[in-house]
């Protein structure tokens, strides 16, 4: 990369980012992706400082304060600041943004105010570009940042580009067009070429048309995005705007996902001591009471929506009695899903699940694992997947989005190839998952054959190595434009 290109300054700005606030896959890109791009851009983060946020921990200290008007309503803002391993990151603290208990609502619903947080959120990250008046790019991600596309472009004196991720297109952050009034934002953009959205103001259309180019998270989420089947009503205005939109597969950040670094297994373990990964399945079945180590273990973690295909892990469950495995769940969400997983969980010594969300016990679970099951109705890219893989263990995929990028067919291993293998399969065909935990037990009396495919897949590099060249020529592009 040239000297010009190291220069440029670039800030990513998300709405979560690990360690500092995590609910999926948003907050570890947001964190290995900057990580990934820091060696060729001066690149900073900036987030909301959510009240859950241990300032003391992070070492995140004071830099200012200023105000930020929303119609004609004045909101104090304050700036933070940290390092986190040679990154700086900065955070967005002011009292409807930050004193909330979860980043946006329930699994039910999202906060009744989250125009007002995420507007401001965004109109602050602006401010301070203005301020700075040094930034060329900044990386926009999801709709809780996309309308900084539209402050920039409306500002003549920002000259800094902006680039929008889609990391999920089923969240839009839709809201009465009152909205509009509320954020102090024109009615000139309340039309179907912008903003309007059905009679309502929809964030993730301000990121669509108002940045200069737009990223997804996989290829074949791209093309799946642009048709009515996942579009959510969108495919059309993404056809709209496809001369600017192309899909980048994520990776993953080996410093926080590599079994042989990570403190939270019992047993560390590469490739070449793949043997040792069995210590870690031990002693996760005595710590969940899952009694028989002799069986298969399966797990799942993730969100309990309907889009993990939740529907079928619990059908699945119920299937099970006659099958010879254990069964380990991590996750939350949906009321009716906690309950119907208990219900299944009461019939069986073989299942074991635990609600809420607990990063050590996750890495624990992607070492401990023989399958990870990810039968997802749809998958923007997906990183359960590209860890498990990592640590050795099968994925058990629906292809559809990312997953259909990531892991392939076993049926085609081939030593040869450098991308990852797993057992995939079509969610929309009756009993597919049950069907292919039968071929994975199958697969698991041949122990030679699995271990010489997850020992493959522990060589492929799923980092963000080559996906990051694509996002620095894409940085590279916009900022010499
Ligand atoms: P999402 O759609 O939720 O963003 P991804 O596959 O992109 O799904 O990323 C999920 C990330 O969140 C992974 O790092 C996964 O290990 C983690 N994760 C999901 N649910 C939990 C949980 N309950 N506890 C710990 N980690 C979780």
């Amino acid at each position: 990369m040239s000297k010009v290109k190291k220069q440029a300054k670039v800030l990513f700005v998300s709405s979560e980012v690990y360690p500092f606030a995590k609910s999926g896959g948003l907050a570890d890109v947001s964190f290995g992706l900057p990580k990934a791009m820091s060696d060729l851009f001066d690149i900073s983060i900036i987030m909301p400082l959510y009240g859950s946020i241990d300032k003391k921990r992070f070492k995140i200290r004071q830099v200012e304060q200023f105000d930020i008007y929303l119609g004609k309503k004045k909101y104090a803002v304050e700036l933070f600041t940290t390092s986190h391993e040679g990154i700086k990151c900065y955070f967005i603290e002011s009292n409807i943004l930050s004193n909330k208990k979860n980043l946006y609502g329930t699994p039910q619903n999202g906060y009744k105010d989250n125009d007002l947080r995420f507007g401001l959120f965004c109109k602050a990250v602006v401010a301070f570009v203005k301020q700075k008046n040094s930034y060329d790019l900044l990386h926009l991600n999801d709709w809780q940042s996309a309308l900084c596309a539209t402050f920039v472009k409306e500002d003549e004196a920002i000259r800094a580009k902006t680039l929008f991720t889609i990391h999920n297109l089923s969240y839009q952050g839709i809201f009465e067009k009152s909205t509009l009034e509320k954020l102090g934002i024109s009615e000139n953009y309340f039309h179907m070429d912008a903003l309007e959205f059905h009679g309502n103001i929809n964030f993730m259309k301000a990121g669509i048309a108002h940045a200069d180019a737009i990223t997804t998270v996989s290829p074949n989420y791209a093309n799946e995005i642009i048709a009515p089947e996942f579009g959510c009503g969108l495919e059309g205005f993404l056809q709209k705007h496809q001369n600017k939109f192309t899909g980048i597969l994520n990776g993953i950040d080996l410093s926080h996902f590599s079994p042989s670094t990570d403190k939270a297994l019992v047993q560390n373990y590469d490739a070449k001591s793949y043997d040792k990964k069995a210590e870690n399945k031990k002693a996760f079945l005595k710590e969940r009471g899952l009694e028989n180590s002799a069986l298969p273990l399966f797990v799942f973690i993730g969100r309990f929506t309907w889009q993990k295909g939740v529907d079928l892990l619990i059908d699945a469950l119920g299937q099970l009695d006659d099958l010879k495995l254990n069964i380990a769940v991590l996750g939350e969400g949906e009321a009716s899903y906690h309950k119907q997983m208990k219900a299944v969980t009461a019939k069986s010594k073989n299942i074991n699940i635990e609600f809420g969300y607990d990063e050590s016990l996750s890495h624990k679970m992607y070492a401990s694992a023989d399958f990870l099951l990810m039968p997802s109705l749809f998958e923007p890219c997906g990183l359960n997947q590209l860890i498990s893989m990592s640590y050795g263990t099968l994925p058990i995929v629906s292809s559809v989005g990312g997953l259909k990028d990531s892991v392939y067919p076993i049926d085609e291993y081939d030593s040869a190839l450098t991308h990852g293998f797993g057992l995939t399969f079509e969610a929309n065909e009756p009993n597919a998952l049950i069907k292919t935990i039968q071929s994975a037990l199958e697969l698991y009396e041949d122990k030679k054959r699995l271990k010489e495919i997850n020992i493959h897949n522990m060589g492929c590099d799923f980092s963000w190595n080559e996906s990051g060249k694509i996002y620095a020529a894409l940085y590279s592009s916009l900022v010499e434009r």
